[in-house]
């Protein structure tokens, strides 16, 4: 139930003055749906007409808003494209105004010669003389109220002005009302914070540059505002989990030996670690939600086998969940492995399977004849039914929604609450861990398995591409299996095939039919061909579009190419990176860049030939965001701020953190009057799914 004083904010753009269907539209886009969203587009700059300059006073380009007495016009004659010119005066000086392709009749209208006018604008130094070309206000003196002293600027969107947007904003901000204050009387008092409505008026009317700064006091109360909904939503449905029973899962060890028996090395520090993590939560009588972080190459999957066999050993089963079709065949083909002589049986399942094939792996699920279940989204349709699934694994977690996640959720037995392992190879930095998975625990593997080379990588200018094709000639000969990713063309899906398609074309010139290509509007059974092919060694180059991006694995590949490396997010770099150096032999990585048009992107490269380490940059990463949208950004997992940046104000994650354990505990279902102005709080940045969890206050 939304709270009835927020019902205002809750109305459609459109029931705003000025805001018709077709403007509405190019909001939503821009901002959202309705007046509220308004409240989160602040300025990201201000005109401040409030300088009254006599003309000799300037010596500078600058805005001003001039009184002077209006002279001569100068009309261009008929198709000149000479500018029609106004010479205006004051007592010290001079200033022409300039108009391009004017209408002489309104001009003299506007600006009557002999009379005096208030002229605001930019004006600049040309030479040895003033001049303001199309001022923004050109009124008679009585009319100063007109000409407002300080304008904000905001972000715009095509086809709607920056006069315009002020204005809607303006008349959005005429909806806002005070809120019950959520935040406590002595932190606003120490940090010096104004209350929510002064903060949002305050920023939407800058009136010096520093009330523009990320970190004045209202800006800082903001943002705080929202890491705390934020944090309360994440803590809520953390209790909310504690709450449900979990079922006890006890390590029994005879599978496990086996498993450990059959592999040809020994786990890691880190791999220990976080399965005896893993295994507590287990064994406890609550629910587990574990995030297992780890790089690339880490060695997830051996650790969420590790897991699922304690569900086995306990007699329910359990499920193994990937976002696509290649990566969930190849955990099957890797399990399979591990399981050898085990006994234990292994299913796949994916949106490829249909019919009778279909049919006998559900038969067998609800029989409880498989003991582990690995594949896409199929393994929680309506109609799979499993005969006792206890624990789930999902991995590259932030490619599920949430309520895929409960679907899968739902298909646990209904007495207990699903033990849940969700696994994520983009790694995040700790700060944003916080704003993430604030809900989970958390599991890290922080080092890789023994023996890794490292990967040479450099950086190349596209044009030398024919240094690059002569340079993998000779790789090829050697025996070497490249991958060539060409990067996504973001709006325009055709052209991605385009260019891929176009990349393969060239290749094969070249090299011949040992050159095959996969990306995302293929079948799946035609992609799994392709990457069979390049797995088995049948083709050695495997051109690609960033489909192949997580998990792959083909540890013969040693050369990655990648083509306008200057496109890609760093963190998606990376991920890109890790799919050669998993061999035994030196790995290559090669990224080709175009033009490199801004700081970031030559940081990015920079970074990328400097480390390797995940976590490393994943912190350069969100140091360099915000410098200009990048590929596959959205796909990154990372939550998405309104008025809080994580660059800015990243500090006030912790604290909102600590306010919110303290907040829960004092008061669980907020229902003090502190509490229902927090449940305002979570309406307000949209994080109230967990409110309904509460008892209603
Ligand atoms: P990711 O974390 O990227 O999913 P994988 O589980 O696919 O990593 O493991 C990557 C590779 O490392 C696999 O070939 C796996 O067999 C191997 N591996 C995993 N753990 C170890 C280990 N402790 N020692 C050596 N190799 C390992
Ligand atoms: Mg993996």
């Amino acid at each position: 139930m939304r709270p009835e004083i927020l019902f205002p904010f809750y109305a459609d753009t459109e029931s705003l003055t000025g805001v018709g269907g077709r403007i509405a539209a190019l909001l939503e886009k821009l901002v959202g749906r309705k007046v509220g969203d308004l409240f989160w587009h602040l300025p990201v700059d201000m005109i401040d007409r409030r300088s009254n300059p006599a003309l000799d006073d300037i010596d500078y380009d600058q805005i001003a808003t001039l009184e002077v007495t209006v002279g001569k016009h100068d009309a261009p004659p008929q198709k000149s494209r000479r500018p029609y010119r106004v010479f205006c005066h004051d007592d010290s000086g001079e200033i022409q105004l300039i108009f391009f392709h004017a209408r002489g009749d309104y001009l003299r209208r506007q600006l009557p010669e002999g009379q005096k006018r208030l002229i605001s604008g930019k004006v600049e130094m040309s030479g040895s003389h003033l001049q303001m070309s199309h001022p923004d206000y050109m009124l008679p003196l009585d009319k100063r109220d007109e000409i407002p002293a300080v304008e904000p600027v905001y972000p715009l969107t095509a086809g709607i002005s920056g006069k315009v947007m002020a204005k809607i904003i303006r008349h959005a901000l005429e909806r806002l009302v005070d809120l019950p204050e959520w935040q406590d009387m002595s932190v606003m008092a120490r940090e010096g914070w104004p209350s929510w409505k002064e903060a949002v008026l305050k920023l939407h009317n800058p009136e010096k540059p520093e009330d523009l700064d990320m970190k004045c006091p209202a800006r800082m109360r903001l943002a705080y505002d929202e890491f705390l909904a934020n944090q309360l939503a994440l803590v809520i449905m953390r209790q909310q989990a504690r709450k449900k029973k979990g079922r006890i899962l006890k390590s029994k060890g005879p599978l496990k030996a086996q498993v450990l028996a059959n592999l040809p090395y020994e786990l890691t520090m880190a791999q220990k670690e976080s399965l005896t993590e893993i295994e507590e939560d287990l064994s406890a009588p609550y629910a587990m939600m574990r995030l297992l972080q780890g790089d690339v190459g880490s060695g997830k999957t051996v650790v969420a086998l590790l897991a699922m066999l304690v569900a086995v050993e306990n007699g329910a089963q359990a499920a193994m969940i990937a976002p696509t079709e290649i990566l969930a065949r190849q955990h099957f083909d890797s399990l399979q492995d591990m399981i050898k002589g085990t006994g234990l049986r292994l299913a796949v399942l994916t949106g490829r399977d249909k019919g009778k094939s279909r049919e006998a792996i559900l038969a067998s699920l609800s029989t409880g004849e498989i003991d582990i279940l690995v594949g896409t989204h199929a393994l929680f349709q309506k109609d799979v039914m499993y005969h006792d699934l206890a624990m789930a694994v999902i991995d590259e977690q932030h490619r599920f929604g949430v309520e895929q996640r409960l679907a899968l959720a739902a298909k646990g037995n209904a007495d207990y609450t699903m033990d849940i392992l969700a696994m994520t190879a983009t790694p995040i930095p700790r700060t944003l861990t916080l704003t993430a998975y604030g809900d989970m625990d958390g599991s890290r593997l922080w080092e890789k398995p023994p023996g890794r080379k490292p990967v040479d990588t450099r950086t190349i200018p596209l044009n030398r591409l024919d240094e690059v094709v002569r340079g993998l000639r000779r790789a090829l000969e050697g025996g070497a299996r490249v991958y060539w990713i060409c990067p996504l063309v973001e709006e325009s899906e055709a052209l991605d095939f385009a260019a891929a398609e176009e990349r393969h074309r060239t290749l094969q010139k070249i090299f011949g039919n040992r050159v095959g290509l996969v990306h995302g509007k293929m079948k799946a059974r035609e992609k799994d061909a392709v990457m069979a092919d390049f797995s088995a060694g049948k083709i050695d180059i495997l051109v690609a579009t960033t489909v192949i991006e997580v998990g792959v694995n083909v540890p013969e590949a040693t050369v990655m190419v990648i083509e306008h490396a200057e496109r890609f997010g760093l963190s998606q770099l990376h991920q890109l990176r890790g799919r050669v150096g998993r061999g035994a032999d030196k790995s290559i990585c090669l990224l080709l860049y175009g033009a490199l048009q801004s700081e970031a992107s030559k940081a990015r490269l920079k970074i990328m030939r400097e480390t390797e380490d995940g976590f490393v940059i994943a912190e350069e990463d969100l140091k360099l965001r915000g410098a200009g949208e990048l590929l596959g950004t959205r796909q990154s997992g990372l939550p998405s701020f309104k008025v809080a940046s994580l660059e800015d104000h990243g500090a006030l994650i912790a604290m909102a953190r600590d306010d919110a354990k303290l907040i829960l505990q004092k008061d669980p279902d907020l229902s003090s009057e502190r509490g229902k102005a927090l449940r305002i709080l979570l309406y307000l940045f949209d994080r109230d799914e967990g409110v309904r969890y509460l008892a209603s206050g």
